[in-house]
């Protein structure tokens, strides 16, 4: 797939091709790296693009950065009108992931020693159609991997170092014939997966691991809460998780921004349900998908037009 024309970087929207950096700052460089991944989705009736969440996602970018100690020089506020910016800049008409990413600036070479909090801030687009209800599933496994711990590397924010955790789950998972892996957490609990969070459904309940239970603190999870208690009128549980109660489970799905809604059709070979896409969990992927687009009018505080509407007209 073709790059976007342009992205954002320390302050200017760029050519794609010019954001370069040497290569002797490969290495170290992304470790104390934050990012975030947000969504954005194409209304063709609207003729607009909604952001999911903008400043929620920001607003997490900037606790991400306090915990990593990182330097904020640009305001949430201002990130924000960036983004959108650079969404027109592209004039992305589609479904879309937005990745703004802040380093340590200065070069990754010091390893240890390269404590300076100068952070260099890196916001790229790319073409994303959404999944949801397209039949998408995943088989899951239980992973032989501990999910990090808040005394280890705080998993609730987005640090790049935290995501090799969840990339050793996953190839554990796809080399043993499983789609996504579970990771327990340091209570041998359910925590998530090695890129969303995990809810499951036991006698019309929706039941995830709490926020203390070793999961990034998920805005598509705090979303999908609230649709289920608001629009449906369903029971939300946070609580620990057995992993049995998984094999047990009547449904359960994968949730995060890339993974949407992802149904689990089994755990270790255990099948939930019937094996096919349980009724809770569809009825949530047309709700969300309708909130996601705008087409739904419910939860409009959750969607940031593009304003390429009023580009096109102009
Ligand atoms: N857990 C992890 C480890 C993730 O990387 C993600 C994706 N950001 C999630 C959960 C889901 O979070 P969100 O809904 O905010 O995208």
């Amino acid at each position: 797939m073709a790059n976007p024309k342009y992205l954002w970087w320390n302050g200017k929207v760029m050519p794609w091709e010019d954001a370069t950096i040497h290569v002797t700052d490969m290495g170290w460089s992304t470790v104390g790296a934050i990012f975030e991944g947000i969504r954005a989705y194409w209304n063709p009736d609207d003729e607009e693009a909604y952001v999911f969440r903008l400043p929620e996602h920001m607003r997490r970018f900037e606790q991400s950065m306090k915990l990593v100690r990182l330097e904020q020089e640009y305001s949430t506020d201002s990130l924000i009108d960036t983004i959108l910016e650079l969404i027109r800049a592209n004039e992305h008409r589609e479904d879309i992931y937005i990745r703004p990413l802040a380093y340590r600036a200065g070069g990754g070479g010091g390893g240890f020693s390269g404590f300076g909090s100068e952070a260099g801030i890196l916001i790229n687009t790319s073409s994303r159609p959404t999944h949801l209800k397209t039949g998408k599933t995943q088989h899951a496994c239980v992973s032989s991997w501990t999910r990090i711990s808040d005394n280890v590397m705080p998993p609730r924010v987005k640090n790049i170092s935290n995501y090799r955790n969840g990339q050793l789950a996953t190839m554990e998972a796809n080399i043993n014939g499983y789609d996504v892996p579970l990771l327990l957490n340091d209570q041998r609990k359910i925590a998530e997966g090695p890129g969303a969070c995990v809810v499951m459904v036991r006698d019309g309940k929706l039941v995830t691991p709490g926020v203390t239970d070793s999961i990034l603190e998920s805005i598509t999870r705090d979303a999908i809460i609230q649709m289920a208690r608001d629009d449906l009128g369903l029971v939300v549980e946070e609580r620990a998780i057995d992993r049995t109660e998984m094999y047990i489970a009547d449904e359960a799905f994968m949730c995060g921004t890339a993974a949407e809604i992802t149904p689990i059709l089994s755990v270790d070979r255990y099948q939930l349900g019937n094996g096919e896409i349980g009724p809770v969990t569809s009825q949530l992927e047309d709700l969300f998908l309708g909130v996601l687009r705008g087409t739904d009018s419910r939860h409009s505080d959750w969607r940031t037009p593009v304003g390429l509407r009023q580009l096109a007209k102009a």
